[in-house]
Parts: C-alpha cells; structure tokens; sequence
C-alpha cells in the first residue's frame, strides 16, 4: 500500500512536470517501443496535454520492435531521407563510440523543433547520469527536451508498466535491458546478433564497404576491407579502441544544417 502511494506521487510528480513545460505546441513524445517510452506516453495522456507520439525509423531496429510500434497507427513514423550506406559515405565510416553521428542522423533527426519528451533516465548509464531534466538541442536550437521520468529507477518504470498495464515491445535482449539498433556500437557484441538479424549484419556491412571504398582514411588504417570490418565488430577491444582512424571526433560536422521543419 506504502509503496502505491509512492509511486502514485511520483507519476503524479511526473505528470505536473509535463503539464508545467509542454504549454506550446508541438509536444511530441519520442516512442522506442520500450518500458521508458511507454511510461512517458501514458503519462502524457494522462496530462491532457495535445502531443504528437512518434518514431524514428532507423532501419537497424529489431523488426518486431517495429511491428510493434506499427501496431499503434497514432504513432507517426518518421524515416530519414539518407540510407545508412549513403551517410557512412557521408562520414567517411560506420558510427563508433567515439564518433557517434548514427544517433543524430537516424534516432534523433526528427522532429527539429517543439518539445520532445522522452524516457531518458539518469541511472540507464554514466553519460546519461549527467543529463538534466530540460535541455535544449545542440543541433537544433528551437528543440527542446523534457526528461519526465528522469530520476526513476528501473523498478520505479517496471512498477509503472505492470500498474497500468501498458504495452511494451515483445523483446529485451540486451543485458542492460534497453532496446536499441541492432550491432550498435555502443553496445556488446552479441554473437548470436549476426545470425539473428542477417539482413540488419548486412546493412551494416553494406555501409562499411561503401565507406571504405571511398574513405582514404580508412584505407589508411587498415589493409583489407575485412580488417576494418572485425576492427568495427570488435567490442571488447581495450579502451580507448586501438588504431581508430577517427580518435578526435567529438565534434561531429554538420551535414543538414537546416534541419527539418515540420
Ligand atoms: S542506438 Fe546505437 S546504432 Fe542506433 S542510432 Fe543510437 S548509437 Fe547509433
């Protein structure tokens, strides 16, 4: 009984959140198919706020994943005007941990203005233990961002989804228990990833071969396509990466700088 209350202050904590940032139009809520973004959206039903839920479509997610968030035709579904073969190009080279311009280009491209809530929380990880509750958008200054859940722990969103009832995708397979792109190179390799997902294992290994064949920073760093190829799949490599054609690359390029409107 004790803990209900609990959390129904903190939901409700939660809820004057999104009812005292989301005054302007357009709201949007950033839909994973995950238990975080699960939460934020009933949440934001509950506000009574008008909000656009939507996705973005990175053509690396986990197809069940994404028939699940299909399954809700409220949900917009927003695809990016590149393919990954032509952004590696683009870049140069797959996205790694250092250089991560995947997530700006596909998970975070839309929308480029409004607010947009989102179930990121502080414990997921350390980089994200530093995020605060309201931010606004490096790339897109007229974006902002409002964290709702951010201070919940896992039980806190567990206790939610089982309370409410609400849906999630069919699947966590990650030992952190985050849905994500499948081969994401922020992530451990899972071997079984390459067997389990072989058309997602070959879009990626699309992209390497483009961005190989035209990136002489790459060829300069590894003999053989195949080299660069292990090189990348390689995620227990000593920190940081040994023979990384691209050690500096905090600062990503701006290819888009217009962004998109809506
Ligand atoms: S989840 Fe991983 S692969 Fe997907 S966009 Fe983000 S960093 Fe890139």
């Amino acid at each position: 009984m004790q803990g209900n209350l609990l959390h129904n202050s903190q939901s409700e904590e939660a809820i004057d959140r999104i009812r005292y940032f989301a005054t302007e139009p357009p709201v949007f809520v950033a839909f994973s198919g995950g238990k975080d973004s699960a939460v934020v959206l009933d949440l934001a039903h509950r506000s009574g706020i008008i909000f656009i839920p939507f996705h973005n479509v990175t053509g690396l997610d986990d197809p069940a994943v994404v028939r699940f968030i299909r399954q809700d035709a409220r949900i917009k579904m927003f695809s990016p005007p590149k393919s990954l073969t032509d952004l590696a190009v683009s870049y140069g080279c797959l996205p790694t941990h250092k250089y991560r311009w995947c997530c700006r280009e596909l998970k975070e491209r839309m929308p480029s203005c409004g607010l947009v809530l989102t179930g990121i929380r502080a414990q997921e990880s350390t980089r994200r233990a530093g995020r605060r509750m309201v931010e606004t958008c490096r790339r897109y200054p007229r974006k902002h961002y409002l964290h709702p859940i951010i201070d919940w722990t896992t039980a806190d969103v567990w206790t939610y989804v089982h309370d409410r009832d609400l849906p999630v995708a069919p699947l966590y397979k990650t030992p952190s228990d985050r849905i994500g792109c499948v081969l994401c190179p922020l992530t451990r390799l899972l071997p079984e990833d390459l067997q389990r997902y072989p058309h997602i294992a070959n879009k990626w290994l699309r992209a390497a071969e483009a961005a190989y064949a035209t990136s002489p920073r790459l060829q300069a760093a590894f003999p053989h396509l195949a080299d660069y190829w292990h090189w990348w799949l390689d995620r227990y490599a000593p920190w940081p990466k040994p023979n990384d054609p691209f050690p500096d690359e905090h600062e990503l390029p701006n290819l888009c700088p217009q962004g998109i409107e809506l």
